[in-house]
């Protein structure tokens, strides 16, 4: 079982829990206060404060709903606890909700690719 303070660890990282997928070589990746780039270079981003996000490229960015993943972590981490060895027992892992941020959400701001100097 979870302690109450990895459930407040795994809350806290997931306020901030926007990923991005490069259209172009299909990298997803976090975002986070240090922009970061995709495996061709092409979609870019970065938190500009806890909520907002700038993000650049041929791109689309994930969501994720926070109690579901929760949710999902906490069950499927019983259910590890729980596993008998036998991999034919079960053949996946506990889903969760997870969606594409639409353009005209207001926590996510398209901008222009920056130019390194
Ligand atoms: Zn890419």
């Amino acid at each position: 079982m979870l302690s109450v303070l990895a459930l407040a660890f795994i809350k806290l990282n997931l306020i901030k829990m926007k990923l991005l997928l490069c259209l172009k070589c299909s990298d997803v990746f976090s975002l986070n206060f240090k922009e970061k780039t995709c495996g061709c270079g092409e979609t870019k981003g970065c938190y500009i404060d806890e909520l907002n996000a700038e993000i650049s490229g041929n791109c689309e960015p994930i969501g994720f709903a926070n109690k579901s993943f929760i949710d999902a972590i906490k069950m499927q981490q019983i259910e590890n606890k729980h596993y008998d060895g036998n991999r034919d027992t079960c053949c996946k892992g506990i889903e969760f909700t997870a969606f594409i941020i639409p353009l005209w959400a207001s926590s996510v701001k398209r901008v222009s690719a920056k130019t390194e100097a």
